[in-house]
């Protein structure tokens, strides 16, 4: 299988070996230090202010985005959600189901924000804003220097979903203000699925430890106080966590971030460059390097995912929804070479002579 979705995606062979084996026992100084590290290499990694701390929650990316509602979120915060595709409606509606006072801006897919997107809310009283920095959906960077100029100027708690942003596309956290990103392993973190990433600034730090406690496995503030030894409150996904120290690692012995950046980018260009004589409407209006949303003019974007996987095995992203018969998704993360482009171009060439692409 060529595996060219936005996650679980394509593991070098350094981190497949550690999932061949049995997962050690963990309440261990081994273990402890291992996650030590962890949180040292990811917090570089961000460009984290001093002062933060990242932890590991065994969840998905999702369970990483309500955890920070329940736990970095005041009860009275005034929430503004960017919501321009699936990820933002998923961020808006946590922050609704957890009783915060939430307005939504709307964003036409594949969107850019805009300033004036954001004047409604100059002044207005807004005390948070929840992105999701690439919405994977659609593919769309939204313009993090306009959110973080906003976030500073209106004294609001920047909350940052990079997802799938992380690795592929720049993230400074103190430069942005951010006060919490987020992201998960299977995505250009590029190992098993199972664990949400959460990094948090001083500021967020000090929310958590004010506010009252409204969860137990979710909770930051014992994820945070085991962390501090290198621990975690009930048993990690342990071979996930193994697996992120590998690669975490690697990225340092392949010339650390910026090159593993470089990489994506070259992937994605690359790309880009290839599929554009296909006629297919790209559908971000500014991309992230993690993924291309393209749409298929003949509305058989499902149509063409699904011969590629069943007839040549390469697994493009579908989209949910009505969307789906449009915009199919490539994604640009994880274990993919140039050789393996031309795999997918070829096969792009063949669906071509077949006519089912016009
Ligand atoms: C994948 C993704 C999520 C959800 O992650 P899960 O691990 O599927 O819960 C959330 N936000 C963004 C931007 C994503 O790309």
């Amino acid at each position: 299988m060529l595996n060219f979705t936005v996650g679980p995606v394509m593991s070098a062979p350094e981190v497949l070996e550690l999932g061949a084996q049995s997962a050690p026992y963990f309440r261990t100084p081994e273990f402890s230090k291992i996650m030590l590290e962890n949180e040292e290499r990811m917090l570089a990694f961000l460009r984290a202010p001093e002062g933060s701390r990242c932890v590991f929650l065994t969840t998905s990316g999702t369970g990483g985005m309500e955890s920070v509602v329940m736990n970095v979120l005041r009860a009275s915060d005034r929430v503004i959600a960017v919501n321009g595709g699936s990820f933002g409606e998923r961020f808006a509606n946590l922050s609704v189901l957890h009783g915060r006072e939430t307005a939504e801006i709307r964003l036409p897919f594949g969107a850019q924000i805009t300033a004036e997107d954001l004047a409604p809310f100059e002044g207005a009283g807004y005390t948070a804003l929840l992105v999701n920095m690439d919405e994977t959906s659609s593919g769309i960077l939204y313009d993090m220097r306009l959110l973080s100029d906003f976030c500073r100027r209106n004294g609001v708690l920047l909350v940052v979903d990079a997802i799938s942003a992380f690795l592929s596309d720049e993230i400074d956290m103190e430069a942005l203000g951010a006060a919490v990103v987020i992201t998960g392993s299977q995505k250009a973190l590029a190992v098993a699925p199972g664990v949400a990433v959460i990094a948090l600034a001083p500021e967020a730090l000090r929310r958590v430890f004010e506010n009252p406690e409204t969860c137990l496995y979710l909770s930051l503030r014992q994820a945070l106080t085991n962390g501090e030894r290198g621990q975690t409150p009930f048993t990690p996904a342990v071979t996930t966590l193994l697996q992120i120290h590998r690669r975490l690692e690697l990225i340092e012995e392949r010339g650390g971030i910026a090159a593993e950046r470089a990489r994506i980018r070259r992937i994605a260009l690359l790309f880009r460059e290839k599929i554009a004589p296909y006629g297919f409407a790209p559908v971000a209006q500014a991309p992230s390097f993690a993924v291309t949303a393209l749409r298929a003019p003949g509305r058989n974007a499902r149509e063409i995912v699904r011969v590629m996987k069943d007839e040549y095995d390469i697994w493009l992203c579908p989209n949910g929804g009505e969307i789906g018969e449009e915009v199919f998704r490539v994604g640009h993360i994880g274990e993919i070479s140039e050789a393996d482009i031309e795999t997918l171009m070829k096969a792009f060439a063949a669906l071509k002579a077949r006519g089912i692409i016009g």
